[in-house]
């Protein structure tokens, strides 16, 4: 069952109180006016707090962050060292992360440190130094902060990967290995995605001890409450009409680029049109990064255009519209992507620019998409242009594309497992490797990194 229509069945909501959460817990779900357990929330937080590992996967915006957080809390105690360890792959998701449980464990006298590349060694040794009980990290920084012994993890009882298909993908797998062979064999831990492709199944047996599945909504990757579309147009286009669709829409945006250079381009147009837009990217400084984040979670910007830094785990309710101005490079990157809207049960549109040398790649990604997705070609009157050898890839039925040519990337099937070797940036610095070793990746943008 989906997860609106197991929110709209109110008389089987779970409360708070019904999952054994303790008092200064609960007080701080009723500060932030959280009443009812979310599904996954209901089905995950009984079995952590019995000491089983857990798979966890549900749609974007449905409440991981508190499923896995809320059963850590309820176990760990204050002033016992760091028992609680959360690692995410990108610097903002991990502060959001720490965000959420400072709210959620306000009353629990809980501390939580975040520790991330890009900033100072100084500040997170400060925090680490006056005590935490829960580590919310990137893999690289925190093997920095093992290896100079100002992190240990002797203590530590709870462990999540939380954007866990990332988090085991090539890139980021044997940092995990290194983080996790340093960690008690006695613990409990957890991996949580919207995505979980059947080979991380696999090899989170490796890392899980008998683990309980929640696949909520696996086999429906469609993107529930978000209104869908898509229009091929040629490149140089793209432009205006992100000013058309930006323009109507009241709430906030983000425009997805292919790649850093894409992104920091689109967001200059978008200023010299006069829009509050702002930009994240995998070259910016931290500071920088922090301050884009900053002015659109606050709503001082209405639009962030970003590489796919930002496509995991972001939450920003107000988001509305999400846009691919350049189709993903790799079909996960869509659902999240336009998982950035429609959070928590809330309405949200994606829109997606597919330039004419995209189409193959986007026709691979929308065989994918298991609901009726609008053709805006059709639907705006607007004639695609292209040139003959392209026809036969068009996403509509007037070329009746469908097929895989030699457009659409060689590396796409793969790219789960241990095979890709321990890569020279870790974490989210720059983004280098995560993409260069899939096979392919072509792109006419040329992108090499993507983040
Ligand atoms: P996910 O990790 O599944 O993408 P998040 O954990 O980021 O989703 O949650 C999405 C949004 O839903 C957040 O803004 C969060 O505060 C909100 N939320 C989570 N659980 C509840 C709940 N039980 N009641 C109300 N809002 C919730
Ligand atoms: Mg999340």
């Amino acid at each position: 069952m989906s997860f609106s229509s197991l929110l709209r069945e109110e008389n089987k909501m779970t409360k708070f109180q019904d999952l054994g959460l303790k008092e200064d817990i609960l007080k701080g779900l009723d500060d932030l006016g959280f009443e009812e357990a979310f599904p996954i929330q209901e089905a995950v937080i009984p079995v952590l707090l019995t000491g089983r590992d857990v798979v966890g996967q549900a749609h974007t915006g449905s409440g991981k962050t508190a499923a896995f957080s809320l059963s850590m809390l309820q176990e760990i105690q204050p002033k016992n060292g760091i028992q609680g360890l959360i690692m995410a792959p990108t610097r903002e998701l991990a502060m959001q992360i720490t965000d959420e449980i400072k709210k959620f464990g306000k009353h629990t006298g809980i501390r939580v440190a975040t520790v991330y590349g890009g900033q100072g060694m100084g500040v997170q040794l400060d925090a680490l130094d006056r005590g935490v009980e829960i580590v919310v990290a990137t893999p690289g920084r925190l093997i920095d902060h093992l290896k100079r012994g100002s992190i240990e993890l002797r203590d530590v009882s709870h462990i999540v990967l939380d954007e866990a298909d990332t988090m085991l993908d090539m890139g980021f797998v044997d940092d995990i290995s290194f983080i996790l062979d340093l960690a008690p064999e006695d613990r409990v831990m957890s991996l949580f995605s919207a995505t979980m492709p059947t080979e991380i199944l696999r090899l989170s047996e490796e890392y899980l001890k008998n683990p309980k599945q929640f696949l909520l909504d696996a086999d429906d990757l469609s993107g529930e409450g978000i209104d869908q579309s898509y229009l091929v147009i040629k490149d140089r286009d793209k432009f205006k009409y992100l000013i058309d669709f930006i323009k109507p829409t009241k709430g906030q945006a983000i425009v997805f680029c292919s790649t850093k250079y894409r992104t920091r381009d689109v967001a200059k147009f978008l200023h010299q049109e006069k829009f509050d837009a702002v930009a994240i990217e995998g070259d910016m400084s931290q500071h920088r990064r922090e301050q884009s984040m900053g002015k659109f979670r606050s709503g001082k910007a209405d639009i962030l255009v970003a590489t796919d830094v930002a496509s995991r785990g972001i939450d920003v309710p107000r988001v509305e519209l999400v846009i691919n101005y350049d189709v993903p490079n790799q079909e996960m990157a869509y659902f999240h992507r336009i998982g950035r809207t429609a959070r928590a049960g809330a309405k949200g549109k994606a829109v997606t620019f597919v330039s004419y040398s995209s189409v193959g790649d986007w026709n691979i990604i929308k065989r994918q998409i298991k609901v009726p997705i609008k053709d805006l070609n059709e639907e705006m009157g607007i004639e695609i242009a292209i040139p003959d050898p392209l026809k036969r890839q068009m996403p509509s039925r007037r070329y009746g594309g469908q097929s895989r040519s030699n457009y659409s990337r060689g590396g796409r099937s793969g790219g789960y497992g241990r095979s890709g070797g321990r890569r020279d940036s870790r974490d989210d610095r720059g983004g280098r490797r995560r993409y260069n070793d899939r096979g392919g990746n072509r792109n006419h943008y040329g992108g090499r990194s993507r983040w």
